[in-house]
């Protein structure tokens, strides 16, 4: 029986040079155009932006965050008022994560920095706010009014079904980098069985309007990480997802989803988990994801931070030393008050037609709030931009040169 009669994924063209490929990934809410970025929308909403603001600079699928929703009543409003589509005013695809990546992220403080590779000597730790991890669920402290939670399987697919997201993920445990193979390996076999109740209780309700994602974990391990490959390869899921560390530094990353990579089956949309950075996404299309998230566009915007290519960074190194981050600048520092032009003389983004660097400045010193709007369009533009080229790329070369010249500070 087909599970999902109202998702396809079709795959358009494949690279000759690595195993990356375009795509359609058709939902009830549109088609998302492969290789894409997914943007964080984590309480139901992209944080200081309409939804006519980021549909106008290219964006074609969002996310919202289960754990939150369950915690602040979202979920609840959704269900009640028609789904998280009408309330939030986009009728495009969306992706809800299970809540399992954020309650263990609040309960071990580190696990979002250690999944992508760093690691702060414990600086942001925070008192853990998990009670219990057993066979049927987390027990944990919401973050909202302190009262004690369960979250199981079955919760977390109930919820995303009063969410009303399209693509919804199984509910697994996060485990951070630091933990030993033993800890993985039996958090891993404890992942699948929640994998595996979430599938059923995601078929005991299925009403075709959703379609479930089963998530790879295993963290640094190459054994294991094929083992939990097997486990989704062989469930019927719609889509994969890799989640869990990838180690602890890029290099170790990009071995990971390698490895990771050449178990997967092909013919399923496959999604890599919080994962953002330029070189890290080239990478991944190559080694044949999908989709990604990443708080850090938006997030970077709401600190005053532009995203811009290589060209763009050395342009105003030139003037004055910038901090090499090779992927942002920080409007906040005071060369920028001198700048009458945009950001990206190239860019055709709302904010760049129509703002200059120095106006963004004097909004960042002068508290308006506004910069962040203009920034997080920006942003989302390069990442809709970058996420174009690379589809151009694999169309027209079959592989990703052109993209990594324009994006790419070391190629
Ligand atoms: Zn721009």
């Amino acid at each position: 029986m087909n599970l999902y009669p109202n998702f396809s994924f079709q795959i358009i063209q494949k690279s000759h040079k690595s195993e990356a490929r375009c795509g359609l990934l058709n939902t009830p809410h549109g088609v998302v155009e492969t290789p894409n970025f997914i943007f964080c929308g984590t309480k139901a909403s992209i944080k200081n932006l309409t939804p006519r603001d980021f549909a106008n600079e290219g964006t074609q699928i969002i996310l919202a965050n289960t754990y939150h929703l369950m915690l602040n009543g979202g979920a609840d409003l959704m269900e009640k008022h028609g789904g998280i589509h009408k309330l939030m005013g986009w009728n495009g695809p969306i992706l809800t994560d299970s809540g399992g990546f954020q309650v263990f992220s609040f309960g071990y403080g580190t696990v979002a920095n250690e999944i992508k590779g760093r690691r702060d000597g414990g600086k942001n730790n925070r008192p853990s706010m998990i009670f219990k991890i057993a066979e049927e669920g987390v027990t944990f402290r919401s973050y909202v009014d302190g009262a004690k939670k369960i979250i199981t399987p079955e919760i977390s697919i109930e919820t995303q079904r009063k969410i009303g997201a399209d693509l919804i993920l199984v509910f697994d445990e996060c485990t951070p980098f630091h933990v030993e193979k033993d800890y993985t390996e039996n958090s891993m076999h404890l992942s699948h069985r929640w994998g595996k109740r979430s599938f059923d209780y995601f078929v005991a309700k299925n009403d075709f309007r959703q379609a479930l994602y089963g998530i790879v974990q295993g963290g640094v391990y190459e054994d294991l990480r094929k083992t939990s490959v097997n486990f989704v390869n062989n469930e019927d899921f719609f889509g994969i997802a890799v989640g869990g560390s990838l180690g602890q530094n890029k290099s170790q990353m990009h071995d990971i989803t390698a490895s990771t990579m050449s178990h997967v089956n092909r013919t399923r949309p496959v999604h890599l988990l919080g994962i953002g950075g330029f070189a890290d996404i080239i990478h991944g299309v190559e080694c044949g994801i999908d989709t990604f998230d990443c708080v850090h566009p938006t997030r970077i915007a709401r600190h005053g931070c532009a995203i811009v290519r290589p060209n763009i960074l050395n342009k105003f190194s030139k003037t004055v030393p910038l901090k090499q981050n090779n992927e942002f600048i920080s409007l906040k520092n005071n060369i920028f008050k001198e700048f009458d032009g945009p950001i990206d003389d190239d860019c055709q983004c709302y904010t760049c037609k129509n703002f200059s660097t120095a106006y963004i400045h004097y909004l960042i010193k002068a508290n308006e709030n506004l910069f962040m709007s203009l920034l997080s369009i920006h942003n989302i533009h390069q990442m809709n931009k970058l996420m174009k080229s690379i589809r151009n790329d694999i169309h027209q070369h079959g592989d990703l040169q052109e993209t990594k010249k324009a994006w790419l500070m070391d190629f």
